[in-house]
């Protein structure tokens, strides 16, 4: 059941088709000298209605410009004007003219694949190109209109990160399926013509590889062609993520050992002969290609500064890069602890491992628990997609007390689990502290000794991008 996000709206006299909620009006900002107060909302600025934040910031970047807000009834109004002053506005989201859904059915869709009952945000399938600039998100550009084009073009968005999957544009049209009458323009379903078209822009793009699909000599058709185009900067290799939601949805599967294995090989050749040519491997291959196959990660230059690392690109060599501060580990703890980690099953034994060096210390019972998703069904392996019913239901209330938790699985800023359960219901239910392990490895090892209890920021055991619930937007 996937959801569209309307405009924002509210009363206004001025027959505006979205208005800009304002949240926050800075104190002596000429905002708040004209009366502006939190609740009202931006109608137009020089006259113009403003789509999002991107044309605020423009309309501001000419220096001059007269700001009109209404009240939250639309009966009062004002009028003011700023010259090269910020106006003090501080915005509930960032597009107000409603969110651009996508205009395809991929096969492999995780929207499509959710189970029902979740929050409605999860449902929303956010095609825009403005989240893409603003936040990272990939989009497919098929719901590009000409004056989108130009748009990108004219004030310069870039980058953007864009799902190619394949160069093929058959074999794409296949897998996408775009929704003809949701296609503005036809010429923006071609990849190459829409790549070339924003040859200014730089672009990160991402293939989501399906075993016998659009992988082999496939794939090697659509990397020749990306890495030859000047704009593109990398291209991240991801699998094709299933839940058991799939009835009614074309038959597909993930990669066994030996495909993973393979499709490595194939892509760390394309990574030695790239280095050699031009200095950058500019193909990069998710984690979970390495997992599954039971191959070491690459070492940390190997990512060359962790550019998609929210695509799952190097995520978990990220985290273990500093490794534990060894000379530091106490031999024993003044109070004895048992604490649980907890995580996605493809990487509880990565964590493991990591963690053994602690079990020298005395006092401390330490277990890395590996999750299965009953949630979205056990063939979905990522921390980032467990709910707080797969705690509930594999962790045993008293057994331990300390469960730690992967960052990743709350909503972005928030202490909500997938399933809405908080930090604090799942507490009080387990009968332990619940809460957050650190941003790396020895972070963690931190919590897990007594230290400061982590924040929400990177994560073990990964996220993945299949779930894209960005601040603010979703
Ligand atoms: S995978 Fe993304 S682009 Fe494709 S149908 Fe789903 S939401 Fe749309």
């Amino acid at each position: 059941m996937p959801v569209s996000l309307p405009p924002t709206t509210a009363p206004n006299a001025f027959g505006a088709p979205y208005v800009a909620p304002i949240r926050e009006v800075a104190p002596g900002s000429p905002a708040e000298r004209a009366g502006v107060a939190a609740g009202w909302s931006l109608v137009s600025v020089n006259e113009a209605w403003i789509p999002d934040v991107l044309a605020y910031r423009r309309e501001l970047g000419a220096g001059r410009a007269t700001l009109l807000a209404c009240d939250p009834t639309g009966e009062a109004s004002v009028s003011f004007d700023v010259d090269w002053e910020d106006p003090g506005l501080e915005f509930d989201e960032v597009i107000f003219d409603g969110l651009r859904l996508c205009a395809n059915k991929c096969e492999f869709c995780y929207v499509h694949q959710m189970p029902r009952g979740f929050r409605k945000s999860l449902y929303v399938m956010d095609d825009d190109f403005r989240t893409s600039f603003l936040y990272g998100s990939f989009v497919t550009l098929t719901n590009l209109s000409d004056e989108d084009v130009q748009r990108v073009l004219d004030e310069r968005l870039s980058p953007l990160y864009v799902s190619v999957h394949s160069a093929d544009e058959e074999l794409r049209a296949a897998m996408m399926k775009w929704l003809r009458p949701k296609v503005k323009d036809p010429r923006s379903t071609r990849i190459r013509d829409m790549i070339e078209r924003l040859e200014p822009i730089d672009l990160y793009t991402q293939v989501v590889a399906q075993p016998g699909r659009n992988d082999g000599e496939a794939l090697d058709a659509t990397l020749a062609y990306l890495v030859s185009r000047p704009n593109v900067l990398a291209v991240a290799v991801v699998p094709v993520g299933l839940t058991e939601h799939r009835r009614n949805l074309p038959d597909l599967r993930g990669y066994r050992r030996d495909e993973a294995a393979a499709l490595v090989t194939q892509v760390e050749d394309w990574q030695t002969r790239l280095l050699g040519e031009r200095g950058s491997r500019t193909v990069f291959l998710s984690d979970e290609f390495y997992l599954v196959a039971g191959l070491p990660l690459p070492r940390s230059e190997a990512y060359e500064g962790f550019e998609m690392l929210e695509n799952g690109v190097g995520m978990v060599r990220d985290f273990l890069a500093d490794g534990l501060d060894l000379e530091t580990l106490p031999a024993a703890l003044e109070t004895p602890k048992r604490v649980l980690c907890a995580t996605g099953t493809l990487f509880a034994p990565v964590l493991r491992e990591a963690l053994e060096p602690l079990a020298a210390v005395r006092g401390l019972t330490l277990e890395v628990r590996g999750l299965v998703n009953r949630t979205f069904g056990a063939t979905t392996t990522v921390a980032g997609l467990l709910a707080g019913r797969d705690l509930l239901t594999q962790v045993r209330p008293g057994e331990a007390d300390l469960l730690l938790i992967s960052p990743s699985m709350l909503k972005y800023g928030t202490e909500l689990l997938l399933d809405d359960r908080t930090l604090s219901e799942v507490s009080a239910e387990l009968g332990m502290e619940v809460a957050v392990g650190g941003g790396d490895l020895r972070e963690l090892s931190l919590v897990i000794l007594g230290g400061a209890v982590g924040d929400s920021t990177p994560q073990f055991g990964y996220s993945t991008h299949a779930v894209k619930e960005a601040a603010g937007q979703h």
